[in-house]
């Protein structure tokens, strides 16, 4: 008999068992997917780690929890500094001094926003001329936020394609603000610590998991676990909260992204882990060159291949990766009223992205649940 079973291996799920598991509780953790660690797990390929089901960088300002990873595994010192490229040409990311040289060659913070300034204007004054007081896009919105340059060259048809509809068509409240940088920083992060574990992903949930009974290739629902008070006290549940209740209300929408990951023969395909392709010339969002994620200086050379993954924005179908919640009226309403069923569920605790039907990162996931022990 266990204390808690487990439904699910991802950070949710693993952090649980590890911290529960400290207090001396029994725990079993099943995962329908052949592989422990849900959406950070990464496939070695090449000597290099792939991150499987997407980029993963940690980020976080919370010490406590930066404390707590690197007590489990040493991180490393990478610094997420994405590149964009428009029609070949490379600006640095997020919207800073470095970006705003290679646009339009001003070398100082007073000449950049004086750039800005004008283009804002300029935005503004011909909104005002066709007698519109506020954006009625995402189009009027970020012409009005940033100025036509940037806004044309690195996110209009950047962002067309992660939605497949023309900015013009695409309300403006989906950018609330574009921050920009007036000093050369390309960290894209605000936060004070990031990195990525040494020696990947897999290697932090083998340390949260390492003392704990676990099952790959077991599906909740479509196995004798489905009796879970058989084998246990309590059900931490991290799998979709729809499916729990059998979808009685109807189904929660999701958004999703797919991967074409291939082999290069060449130690350094693009010299970053990110570039973003902001113009429509390619189908892709992103390139992810995994490497640069773990490999530094010499290291990216003695190692001869590269893998590389470009990334599609597509239209979700029924047995996809479900990755983003789809955060609309209609979605917030079921999940509340799925919310309201779970609430109700004696002894099962509901955790993680997709029981909440909500976006976490991975160091606030952790955060919740440290904070989630800590007050039992
Ligand atoms: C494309 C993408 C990129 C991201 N990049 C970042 C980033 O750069 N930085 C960052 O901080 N965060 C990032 N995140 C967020 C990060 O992935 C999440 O914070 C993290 O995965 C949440 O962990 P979880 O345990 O809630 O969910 P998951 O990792 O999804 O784990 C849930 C697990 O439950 C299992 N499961 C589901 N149903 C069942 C069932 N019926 N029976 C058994 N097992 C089941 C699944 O197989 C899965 O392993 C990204 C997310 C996505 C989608």
């Amino acid at each position: 008999m266990y204390d808690y079973l487990i439904v699910g291996s991802g950070l949710f799920g693993s952090t649980f068992a590890h911290l529960v598991a400290k207090q001396g509780k029994k725990c079993l953790v099943i995962d329908k997917r052949p592989h422990l660690g849900g959406n950070v797990y990464c496939e070695n390929v090449e000597g290099i780690n792939i991150h499987k089901y997407g980029a993963h960088i940690f980020h976080t300002n919370n010490k406590e929890v930066w404390d707590f990873v690197n007590g489990l595994v040493p991180f490393n010192r990478y610094t997420n500094s994405p590149v964009a490229n428009y029609h070949g040409q490379l600006f640095n990311l997020p919207f800073n001094m470095n970006t705003f040289y290679q646009m339009w060659g001003v070398t100082t913070p007073e000449e950049a926003q004086a750039k800005i300034e004008e283009q804002k204007i300029e935005a503004v004054a011909k909104m005002k001329a066709e007698g519109i007081t506020e954006p009625r896009n995402l189009e009027e919105q970020g012409l009005c936020l940033v100025g036509k340059d940037i806004f044309e060259k690195l996110i209009k048809e950047y962002t067309e394609k992660q939605w497949g509809r023309p900015c013009n068509e695409l309300p403006a409240f989906i950018i609330k603000r574009l921050p920009v940088r007036f000093v050369f920083d390309n960290n894209y992060f605000n936060d004070a610590y990031q990195g990525i574990p040494i020696g990947g992903y897999n290697k932090l949930i083998d340390a949260l998991l390492n003392e704990i009974d676990c099952k790959t290739d077991t599906d909740f629902f479509k196995s004798d676990y489905n009796n879970w008070r058989k084998y246990a006290k309590q059900l931490v549940y991290t799998g979709p909260l729809d499916e729990y209740f059998d979808y009685r209300y109807g189904k929660l929408d999701w958004r999703t992204v797919s991967f074409k990951t291939r082999i290069e023969d060449t130690p350094n395909y693009q010299g970053n882990a990110v570039v973003n392709f902001t113009s429509h010339e390619k189908p892709y969002t992103r390139v992810i060159e995994h490497k640069h994620f773990e490999m530094f200086g010499q290291a990216i050379f003695d190692c001869p291949k590269t893998v590389v993954s470009e990334e599609y924005s597509i239209e979700y179908q029924e047995g996809m990766e479900q990755y983003y919640p789809v955060n609309d009226e209609k979605n917030d309403k079921l999940a509340e009223r799925y919310r309201s069923l779970a609430s109700q569920e004696e002894d099962v605790i509901f955790g993680g992205r997709l029981a909440e039907y909500k976006y976490y990162d991975m160091a606030p996931i952790m955060e919740k649940v440290i904070l989630m022990i800590n007050q039992n």
